[in-house]
């Protein structure tokens, strides 16, 4: 396993990168950095060696204040945003992209630091589909039109008008920093809104870089507001400030729930891309090469800290050994290690609590009487927050390690034997977020796609995502999509106009 790998290459932090780090970081509000009037310092930890790597001020109360009147002001009917045509805010976007494509590898070091992603994930995912995002909507911008309707009303025309929805919070996790906050701030900015984004204490740098981007591309002050700190002590703030109209939230089940709460004393339109338990499903006709591959990749991706890791794999029960013996074998040449190093694979967990979170539910796994098929243990042979890749059988379908999120690599095997059964037994879940289907019988693929109540399935392949299509979750995954044509509506509102003609 990887304790086998003697010595590794590292790649040297990208000048840029370091130079951005070793800055001082304070508050991107009305386009100026300011620093907190009630909050903080905060650190940056290198959760591959635990190094410090950047210090950056956090806002407090009166600080997400400030940021919510800076995007209401740059909201009024008579400022620069607002009377800018839709063409002049699509050469924002198209310029912001460009901007991030001549620091993409700056980008990608500072984001694989801050995380723990694999450098050449984070160049060649993260970064690179964040600018494909920002281009796709873009390109949108001033596409966004409204219809004549054809109303049965003697003289009287009818027409539909899309107009912004406001001044929207944007409140994103630490497992896909840069991604998720562009998977937001593209459509948001393409409708026209102004926007307070709030990312994760534990990853903020990337978004803080971009603010400097969003700057040289030359968006008006106000229209992005970039507000580091704690999402206990500012996240209520932006939910329940009455001049924040849209919250568009990633995270965790329990936070999304509490959001929803707030939101619905001020009537705010909200999305929720919230948690998952992945099914992905093999059938014994499969391509198994691909099919092995495509489970493993679909947990130990981002070191599973995935919302649609494919965190549950149902095996027919003829094919059962033969999966975990390959499965035991691939997972076992994954090289974990620190995030620039060349060979690295799977990086670091992202923070101690998470290793806690993630080794409590293998022992309490073990306990239940599961069986490791591969892994399983945090290793020693490097600083840093690292786990083997783990694989675990003789689960049951009521253990908490099948029903829980875990949000690390670990995945659980489980027998089926008929579709039926397994399209039940995927679904027996209170998540609905993805699935996985491996089989060359296509009808058969789609007769289960049809059955499995959640938001992306994927055939023979997992985990694709394009700026295009949409994404997001049924039941407690959430609701609304992320990306997509989709995601542009929830940022806008529809105004209905009424003209008699006789006047
Ligand atoms: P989290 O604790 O819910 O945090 C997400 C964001 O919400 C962070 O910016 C956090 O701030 C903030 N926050 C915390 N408490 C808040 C509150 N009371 N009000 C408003 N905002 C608050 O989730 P996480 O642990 O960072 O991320 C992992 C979870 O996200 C997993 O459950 C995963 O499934 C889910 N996820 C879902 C998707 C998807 O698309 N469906 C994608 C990625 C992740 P601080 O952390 O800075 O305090
Ligand atoms: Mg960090």
């Amino acid at each position: 396993m990887t304790t086998e790998v003697p010595s590794r290459t590292r790649i040297p932090v990208h000048p840029d990168a370091a130079e951005f780090l070793g800055r001082d970081h304070q508050l991107f509000i009305n386009g100026e950095w300011t620093t907190p009037r009630d909050g903080g310092m905060s650190v940056s930890l290198d959760p591959g060696s635990g190094e410090q790597i950047a210090t950056f001020a956090v806002g407090g109360k009166q600080d997400a204040h400030r940021a919510v009147a800076a995007a209401v002001a740059a909201f009024e009917p008579d400022a620069p945003w607002r009377v800018m045509s839709a063409a002049s805010r699509a050469r924002l976007l198209f310029a912001l992209a460009d901007l991030m494509e001549e620091h993409q590898e700056e980008l990608a070091h500072i984001e694989a630091l801050d995380s723990g992603k694999p450098l050449a994930v984070a160049r060649d995912f993260d970064v690179a589909y964040a600018i494909r995002h920002v281009r796709y909507f873009a390109g949108w911008t001033n596409k966004i039109e409204g219809a004549t309707i054809p109303v049965d009303v003697p003289d009287m025309m009818c027409r539909t008008e899309r107009t912004p929805v406001g001044v929207a919070a944007l409140i994103v996790p630490w497992n896909y920093p840069i991604l998720i906050a562009c998977w937001k701030l593209a459509p948001a900015l393409a409708a026209g809104c102004t926007t307070v984004l709030k990312p994760a204490e534990q990853t903020s740098l990337s978004v803080l870089r971009l603010a400097e981007l969003i700057s040289d591309a030359g968006f008006p002050p106000g229209v992005v507001n970039i507000l580091p700190g704690s999402g206990s002590e500012l996240g209520p703030v932006l939910v329940e400030h009455p001049e924040v109209e849209k919250i568009s939230f990633t995270g965790s089940t329990r936070v999304g729930e509490e959001i929803a709460r707030r939101a619905a004393t001020g009537i705010k339109r909200v999305t929720l891309e919230l948690g998952g338990k992945s099914a992905n499903i093999i059938f014994a006709d499969a391509n198994l090469d691909h099919a092995i591959e495509g489970a493993a990749a679909a947990i130990f991706s981002n070191t599973g800290q995935m919302c649609s890791a494919g965190s549950r794999l149902y095996v027919e029960r003829p094919i059962l050994d033969t999966v975990l013996a390959r499965l035991k074998e691939h997972t076992k040449t994954i090289v974990v290690g620190h995030q620039l190093d060349e060979d690295t694979q799977m990086g670091p967990l992202i923070s101690k609590s998470q290793m806690t979170t993630v080794c409590n539910y293998l022992d309490r796994a073990a306990s239940d009487g599961a069986r490791t098929v591969v892994g399983g243990n945090p290793h020693t042979d490097h600083d840093g927050i690292f786990l083997e890749p783990t694989v675990l059988t003789d689960v049951n379908d009521d253990d908490a390690i099948v029903r829980e999120e875990v949000f690390g690599p670990v995945l659980v095997v489980l027998p089926f034997d008929e579709l039926d059964e397994v399209a039940r037994r995927a679904n027996d879940s209170e998540y609905g977020l993805a699935a996985g289907i491996w089989t060359r019988d296509i009808a058969k693929a789609n007769r289960l796609s049809n059955l499995l109540r959640v938001g992306s399935v994927y055939i023979n392949t997992y985990g694709q995502s394009d700026a295009a299509a949409p994404f997001g979750g049924f039941k407690k995954s959430g609701y609304g999509r992320d990306m997509g044509r989709q995601n542009l509506e929830y940022f806008l509102e529809t105004r209905t106009v009424w003209t008699d003609l006789r006047l």
